[in-house]
């Protein structure tokens, strides 16, 4: 390929998700001067037009953003977790509420236990922890819990953690990127159908769109999250999976006695957040909501589909998004789980109906490093996904990687880590060490009617 220059065309697929605002973000401030970005959905502020894209994992009210220990995402967390606390694109979105990351079954406290160790002899980690072994070290740091079924309950407690508000955070990088002049294009006409490909060279040029336009660049860069393995051929690299997540909506006095609670994990129930005050455009319609989500192994929905570089349909999970089918429900049993966090975590809540639940994607590696890389087959073509569910946290940062990769300046280790590795893929799924997930159309209350929106 051409050298990259300041001056080089570069298109961002997915670029208003987190990994791709991120790269976006990092290309303007080391002085690139052409870059396009294409997505379904909008920033969240487009939504007079577009709606906001809950396709994209960044769309949330709120997502755990605290130091992590594990591969590319803790050599950057202090990069990380600075750029959340000083920089001005992020500084006004973070909420050091502190978390609580627990468990009550001995193996998963024992595994607790080892991480708490590794932060403990961690320089600049070691501070920042604090092991709560018993009920009462749990409620005198969440107080909230104290009627919560919290016996027998270990864990780690981070003082320099808590949420950020994602939605809002990942418009601020937007309109950031407007100030640079970034060319953005949503819709139909931003939704990338298939890479352009130069027959002598093999070199990806460009990207077409499902409106049929040809968009040329130097470099095209895929992240589109956990589309990416139905757009692309990953060879098995990647499985899209999805989590559920619910709202229960609270009193103006309910909210001011949750107010700045911690985030609690738990990794056999779930997690929650402090309520958030959410602005409707329509007036009298501004609530308090707390975010829930359920932990467990997560859901395919595996497919025959033929993506970019597969010769003969292969099977891939393929997501289904809220946003293209909003009235999509969540499967019977995910709700019973969420049910489960609010006895475990919010007994006060136990009765009342949650006023909003959906699904939301991600994509796992089998060793939940990123794929950053260029394809195989096709220079030009940079992926950037494989964000295996923990990378909302690495808004601030995840872009500088991609940048790193693009100007040639990754160290070998991290080339390595992020590599195209086939055969060391996930395609049974069970990458976070547990059983292989459970496929969608196994499940019942979910799918409602034929009623795609444009994805
Ligand atoms: P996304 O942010 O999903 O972006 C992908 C983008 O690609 C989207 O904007 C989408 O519209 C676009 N796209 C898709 N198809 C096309 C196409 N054909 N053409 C153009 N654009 C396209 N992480 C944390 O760090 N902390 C948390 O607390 C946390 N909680 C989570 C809770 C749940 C329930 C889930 C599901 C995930 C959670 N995550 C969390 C994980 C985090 O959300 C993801 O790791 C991260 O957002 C993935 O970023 P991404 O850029 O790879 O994908």
């Amino acid at each position: 390929t051409a050298p990259l220059t300041h001056d080089s065309a570069i298109i961002i697929v997915g670029g208003t998700g987190t990994i791709g605002s991120s790269t976006a973000l990092h290309l303007c401030r080391r002085g690139y001067k052409n870059i396009s970005l294409l997505d379904v959905y909008g920033y969240p502020s487009d939504s007079a037009t577009y709606g906001p894209s809950q396709s994209a994992g960044a769309s949330d009210i709120n997502k755990h953003i605290g130091p992590s220990n594990s591969g590319t995402r803790g050599e950057i967390s202090m990069m990380t977790m600075d750029m959340w606390r000083n920089d001005p694109v992020f500084r006004n979105y973070y909420h050091e509420v502190g978390e609580l990351s627990a468990a009550s079954q001995p193996e998963h406290i024992a595994d607790l236990r080892r991480s708490y160790e590794a932060k403990l002899n961690h320089p600049t980690k070691s501070k920042e922890v604090k092991w709560l072994g018993n009920r009462e070290e749990i409620i005198a740091h969440c107080p909230h819990l104290a009627h919560g079924l919290v016996d027998g309950w270990q864990g780690i407690w981070t003082e320099k953690a808590g949420w950020g508000a994602a939605n809002d955070a990942v418009d601020s990088v937007g309109k950031e990127l407007r100030k640079y002049g970034v060319k953005m294009v949503f819709g139909q006409a931003g939704t990338f159908d298939r890479p352009m490909i130069d027959e002598a060279t093999t070199r990806c040029i460009g990207v077409i769109t499902k409106d049929g336009e040809k968009h040329y660049a130097d470099r095209v860069v895929m992240a589109t999250g956990a589309w990416s393995p139905s757009l692309i051929d990953l060879a098995g690299q990647c499985v899209s999976k999805c989590w559920i997540v619910a709202h229960l909506e609270l009193s103006e006095e309910e909210a001011r006695r949750y107010k700045s609670i911690p985030v609690v994990y738990n990794e056999e129930v779930g997690f929650c957040f402090e309520p958030r005050f959410i602005r409707h455009h329509e007036p009298g319609k501004n609530r308090w909501i707390i975010k829930l989500c359920d932990e467990f192994p997560g859901y395919t929905r595996l497919m025959e589909t033929t993506p970019f570089g597969a010769e003969e349909p292969v099977e891939v999970s393929v997501p289904r998004s809220h946003s293209a089918h909003p009235t999509d429900t969540v499967p019977e049993e995910g709700r019973r789980r969420l049910r489960r966090v609010v006895e475990v975590m919010l007994p006060e809540f136990k009765e009342r109906e949650f006023v909003k639940s959906y699904m939301c994607w991600c994509t796992d590696t089998a060793d939940a490093e990123w794929l950053f890389c260029q394809h195989p087959s096709h220079p030009g073509l940079y992926l950037a996904t494989g964000d295996s569910g923990h990378s909302f946290v690495t808004l601030p940062s995840a872009g500088s990687q991609v940048v790193d990769l693009l100007e040639g300046k990754a160290s070998a280790e991290r080339m390595r880590r992020w590599a195209w590795r086939p055969g060391q893929g996930d395609p049974e799924g069970t990458g976070r060490g547990g059983v292989a997930p459970k496929d969608l159309s196994e499940l019942d209350g979910w799918a409602h009617g034929d009623d795609e929106r444009a994805e």
